[in-house]
């Protein structure tokens, strides 16, 4: 775990990381902050390099309003602001300033007081004043954390090699202690040489709004004795090579990001292609030779080879092994990123994988699945390996298996919703041959309900009184729209039962047979009908004439008008044809257009518009099963159109 996790995961231990954290929270501070280097945490301290009094606000307030918010004793050396000043800016973000000098956990103190205590600077004095500051501010509060002012470093005759010295001094006490230091300069009132020393001699810099790991870092002992020409051309060249390598592994990073991005959302590959060049691109990456993804169940201690790329003697698509005999069980044991770099060093020099299939390097990860499809993917070679595997391989490879839970909980989905489907496909299916069966079966008794009535009209008419024979037109009419119900319902169940190998069909044909089929309702209502120029198109011939014909004679039946008209029409769209059938009737409330589609929902009572409610789903069913859709476009009394899609003569039905 790198130092910067370690402390993260204990935020109350006071370090310069806090100090960090403070700028990267704070909504003043506006720069970047580079994270401390892993390695070289060497001290407590760090410097402020600013050239506005804003530069110098930004920084010190945040983190003086952290130290007062984490309970901690914050000392401000003040030299050319002003405490008003001060104050007033640490008002404005909010700073109970007097209730913290008040507590005391906030004071201001002048140099006079401190650094030129006895008239001009004495390190030893004020390293005591430090060590005394500290001991009594942590008695109370729960660290000490300094801002000092610096600029009278200028008027004070301070050589170089004494304010070194003190630096480092500065840097052991608040190494050991729990506190922490900030300190400023003001870049005007310094010459140049005086700023290129502060930049040496410390680790972490702060300058127009960045916080840099600094480069130019001279430890003290270096920079004050007898090699430090050496030590300046060392660290030069140590730079410029640091600085190459920074910017290259930028570029690999990226390059590894683009072409991980390249495949994965690639349009044209299927899952396994992706998968077969995510391994290699892992293999290139890792310097391993194979990749793999693997079917785990911990529980009962399994592993099965689902995908590889390239050969392997004993890993194949299928090959079965005890997880826990291989390294993919420090992936399970940890449900993420392990890796092995050298088993018999590491303590896995015990299972087979090592001691009978040779693999001696593993970087693998678990990728939980739900319903105990959890997998592992990983990357093997038959070497093990000089330098262990980086932090950035383990975040390249936990990015590569985010990529496969993703894939394969889509996969998941996918094939969740297909069962569903089948499903309701199957169960759609079998109510729809259940209202064949009962509406075909239901005929026959029925006509012989109507049958016996008639004959009972017929032969006892004279026998039977005025009531009886009202009670025997009831049952007749009954039984004649139970007729017309079930006639309905036997062809709506019909529809998908119909042969799927459509055939072409020229509309004009199918519609001079419709206007036959109405040609008693048009008369009667002294109605028009309007057909334009129609296509050919792929379809069941006597389906599309059902179509048709309910829709005309809805338009005929559903219409007050002295003149009822219909039109009907069509129109080429980029891959269909789009159907009017329009008419000048009572129209229909635009919020009631939905429900006109289920089968038996009628808007209107039998009395005033006779009917079973099962034309226009029988509508519906026919268009849907050509692959079409069906929609009406309608106002009150303003007349209905009902608009469908069929597909283009040449093109299969679906
Ligand atoms: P039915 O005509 O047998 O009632 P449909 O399924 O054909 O059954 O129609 C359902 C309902 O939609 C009808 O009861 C009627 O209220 C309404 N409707 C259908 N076509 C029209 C139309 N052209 N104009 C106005 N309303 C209509």
């Amino acid at each position: 775990m790198s130092q910067r996790s370690q402390l993260s995961d204990q935020p109350d231990v006071l370090s310069l990381d806090s100090g960090l954290e403070a700028l990267r929270q704070s909504p003043d501070f506006r720069g970047p902050v580079e994270p401390l280097d892993d390695h070289d945490h060497s001290n407590d301290h760090f410097a402020l390099v600013y050239e506005s009094r804003e530069e110098l606000l930004t920084s010190a307030i945040p983190f003086v309003q952290q130290g007062l918010e984490r309970g901690e004793k914050c000392m401000y050396v003040i030299d050319e602001s002003t405490r008003e000043e001060l104050e007033g800016a640490m008002r404005a973000r909010g700073i109970e300033v007097d209730e913290a000098l008040e507590s005391g956990a906030l004071v201001f103190e002048t140099i006079e007081a401190t650094y030129l205590r006895g008239g001009s600077f004495d390190a030893d004095e004020m390293m005591e004043l430090y060590a005394s500051a500290i001991e009594e501010a942590t008695r109370e509060f729960e660290a000490f954390r300094l801002v000092a002012e610096t600029s009278w470093i200028v008027e004070d005759d301070l050589t170089i090699e004494e304010f070194m010295e003190y630096e480092s001094r500065v840097n052991d006490i608040f190494e050991d202690e729990d506190a922490i230091a900030l300190c400023v300069y003001d870049r005007e009132r310094f010459p140049s040489e005086g700023i290129c020393d502060v930049v040496r001699v410390h680790p972490h810099l702060i300058h127009d709004s960045t916080v840099c790991h600094n480069f130019y870092y001279t430890p003290p002992e270096e920079f004050c004795g007898p090699d430090k020409p050496d030590h300046e051309i060392d660290r030069m060249l140590g730079t410029l090579k640091e600085r190459a390598e920074a910017k290259t592994e930028l570029s690999d990073h990226k390059r590894f990001l683009q072409e991980l991005n390249e495949i994965t959302g690639s349009p044209d590959l299927s899952f396994e292609e992706k998968l077969d060049a995510v391994f290699d691109l892992g293999c290139e990456w890792f310097d391993l030779e194979l990749g793999a993804l693997n079917r785990v169940d911990p529980e009962s201690d399994e592993l099965c080879v689902e995908y590889i790329n390239g050969e392997h003697e004993y890993y194949e698509p299928g090959a079965e092994f005890p997880l826990s005999q291989t390294y993919c069980i420090a992936a399970t044991d940890i449900k993420e990123a392990a890796s092995v770099s050298d088993p018999a060093e590491e303590g896995y020099d015990d299972l087979a994988v090592y001691e009978e299939l040779g693999v001696e390097s593993y970087l693998g990860t678990y990728i939980p699945v739900e319903d105990g499809a959890d997998r592992t993917f990983a990357f093997i070679a038959s070497d093990s390996r000089a330098d262990p595997f980086s932090e950035d391989d383990r975040a390249y490879l936990e990015l590569m298996g985010q990529w496969v839970k993703y894939e394969l909980e889509q996969q998941q989905y996918q094939n969740d919703l297909e069962e569903t489907v089948a499903k309701l496909q199957q169960s759609n299916d079998r109510l729809k041959q259940f209202a064949y069966a009962a509406s075909h079966d239901l005929q026959e008794p029925l006509r012989m309900v109507s049958s016996y009535l008639q004959l009972l009209e017929n032969r006892y008419a004279d026998d039977l009184d005025e009531q009886a024979r009202e009670y025997i037109d009831f049952a007749v009419d009954g039984a004649d729209r139970m007729r017309a119900m079930v006639n309905d319902l036997l062809s709506f169940s019909r529809v998908e039962q119909a042969d799927e190998e459509f055939e072409a069909v020229d509309c004009d044909v199918v519609l001079g047979q419709v206007i036959d089929d109405v040609q008693v309702q048009i008369e009667e209502n002294g109605a028009e009908v309007a057909v334009g120029s129609l296509p050919t198109v792929t379809a069941d011939p006597e389906q599309l004439e059902q179509l048709f014909s309910n829709l005309v004679s809805n338009g005929i039946k559903y219409n007050e008008s002295d003149s009822p008209r219909i039109e009907i029409g069509a129109e080429e769209r980029p891959d269909c044809w789009e159907f009017w059938v329009a008419d000048n009737g009572i129209g229909i409330d635009p919020d009631k257009t939905d429900r006109i589609f289920e089968v038996f929902k009628r808007l209107h009572h039998d009395d005033e518009y006779p009917g079973t409610g099962i034309g226009l789903s029988l509508c519906q069913e026919i268009v849907e099963n050509h692959g079409g859709d069906i929609w009406v476009e309608s106002e009150p009394g303003e007349g209905s159109t009902f608009f469908f899609t069929l597909q283009p003569a040449g093109t299969a039905g679906e």
